[in-house]
Order: structure tokens, then sequence, then C-alpha cells
């Protein structure tokens, strides 16, 4: 399997992103593996601190290494928002290809120091290894919340990227560019979507130089998408859209069979729902370049 660094690069010159999917369970992680297949495109399974304190950080690469060769798809499994150098040295360890280290809520100063270490501690135990470090204020928690912090409009600046990219050797950086975690309830009913400010990326991605990702993508305006790829972003992660279709599958599939006490009779409908949302999110992140597009990024 061709490394991280190249999928992002060659689908960087084909105008496409990676989509990246957070699991915290097998019928997750095998819903974003059948949604890659069938769409036929490369894809990042993404586990949180949470996630992996549930699922077990070594069990969890165990099962992505053999499904990588079993389902014959590029799969890239990734250490989402590490928030210390032990765990970000346990999932390099575990042989994870990225690590997403996340000193954001530090000071600036700060935030440079620990990523910067952290980045020598993880690269140290596997060179290959992709470092993510995080600017600017985009929340926590892939769930509903009730209001949006203010905070959000704070938008990361081109010259912080940069100081931040030099002085810390991060090979992708995460900025705040409107998005944020987790969804509304308005956007869980789909009446209202999120927005980016595609100059603010396109002018990061100018400045830092490096691979860009988008955290807290779920509920964001697919146009907004395109547009925010075509300006640079080349990892998109969706968390809460996944959650929302596990959540509401699940209960519609116990009410459906209330005297069902087969997992395995139960479960699928779940994970067909969560692979419909995968699915149709990796088609949006790998849509060829066609003349609507160029529109759009112009
Ligand atoms: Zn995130």
């Amino acid at each position: 399997m061709d490394a991280l660094r190249n999928v992002l690069t060659r689908l960087q010159q084909e105008g496409a992103a990676l989509g990246h999917f957070n699991v915290a369970d097998l019928v997750l992680l095998k819903a974003v593996l059948a949604a890659a297949v069938e769409v036929g495109v490369p894809v990042i399974v993404g586990a949180s601190e949470g996630e992996r304190d549930f699922f077990g950080t070594y069990e969890l690469a165990a099962l992505v290494k053999v499904m990588r060769e079993e389902y014959g798809v590029p799969v890239f499994l990734n250490a989402d928002h590490t928030h210390s150098r032990a765990k970000a040295e346990e999932a390099a360890r575990a042989r994870f290809d990225s690590v997403v280290i996340d000193f954001s809520a530090l000071p600036f100063d700060k935030n440079v120091s620990s990523t910067k270490e952290t980045v020598e501690a993880i690269k140290a135990i596997n060179p290959a290894i992709i470092a993510e470090g995080e600017i600017g204020n985009i929340g926590t928690g892939s769930e509903i919340h009730e209001t949006v912090n203010n905070e959000f409009r704070n938008l990361s600046t081109p010259e912080e990227a940069r100081q931040f990219v030099d002085a810390t050797g991060i090979d992708v950086l995460a900025p705040a560019v409107g998005n944020m975690h987790g969804m509304l309830e308005s956007m869980v009913e789909g009446k209202s979507k999120k927005h980016l400010n595609i100059e603010r990326i396109a002018e990061i991605k100018k400045a830092a130089g490096v691979f860009l990702t988008l955290h807290g993508g779920s509920g964001t305006e697919d146009e907004d998408f395109v547009r925010a790829v075509a300006a640079g972003i080349n990892i998109i992660h969706i968390n809460t859209e996944l959650r929302v279709a596990w959540r509401q599958s699940l209960e519609s599939s116990l009410t459906r069979q209330p005297r069902e006490v087969v997992p395995y009779k139960i479960l699928p409908p779940v994970l067909d729902s969560v692979k419909q949302v995968v699915s149709s999110r990796l088609k949006l992140f790998n849509a060829q370049p066609t003349s609507d597009k160029v529109r759009l990024a112009g």
C-alpha cells in the first residue's frame, strides 16, 4: 500500500480530499471500510483518545491491518485529537499512520513547544508517521450542541499558520476556518448548515505550505466542501453525522424487532445506515473536477 503522504499528494493533484471517519466499535469500522470499497477510494479511519480507550489502541490497529489486506482498499489509521505526548507515542508504537497532536487549548507559545516536542517523539518511533498540529478553537465533542460558541468566529490567520508550521515541523495543519466540532439540532434536522471561509483556507494554504485538515465537517454545506478542497483542504473529518446515523438506525432497528436479542440481526441495518453516510461523503470529497467544480472554485 502507498504511504499516506503519497496518497495525499496524489489526491491533491487530482483535486480530491481524503475522507476521515471516526470509529468507536466494529460496526462503525466495518461501515467505513465497506463504503471505501463501494466508492473505490482510499480512506482514513480515526479514533480519538476516548474512542481508542473504548476500542483498544492495539486492537484497532490489529483489525485495520487485517481489514486493509482483506478489503483491498488503502485504509489509513489516525490517532485523532491526542492531548499528551504519552498517548501520541502509544499510537506511534501501535503503528498508526498519523497522529493529530492537539495542544490547541494551550496558549500559542505553549502549543508550539508541546507540539514540537511530540512531533520529534513520534518521528523517533516511526520516521514515516504523519504529524498533524492544530491551531485555533473549533470546540470539542463530536456531539449535538445547543448553541454555537462565539469563539468559533475567531479564524486562524495565515501568519500564525506559517509560524506554527515552521516552529513545530508538522506535516499537516488543522486550522479554524469556520468549522466546528459537533452539530446543532437544526443541522441534525437538515434545517441549517455550516459554512466555511474559503478565502481564509486559500490564504492559510499559501502561507503554511503543508497539507490541511478540516475538522468538524459534519453538517457542512456540500458546496462548501467542494470549494474548500479546491482551496487547499486535503483531509476532511466526519464524525457526528456517523454517530447520529448510528443512534437513529439502532433505535429503529430495536423498535422494529422488539423481541430480538441476536446482535447480528439487530446491527446490520446500523452498519448499512452508517455506510450510506460515509459513501455519500466519500463521493463528494472525491468528485472528479468538472466545469461546475471549477466554477465553484473561482
Ligand atoms: Zn477533530
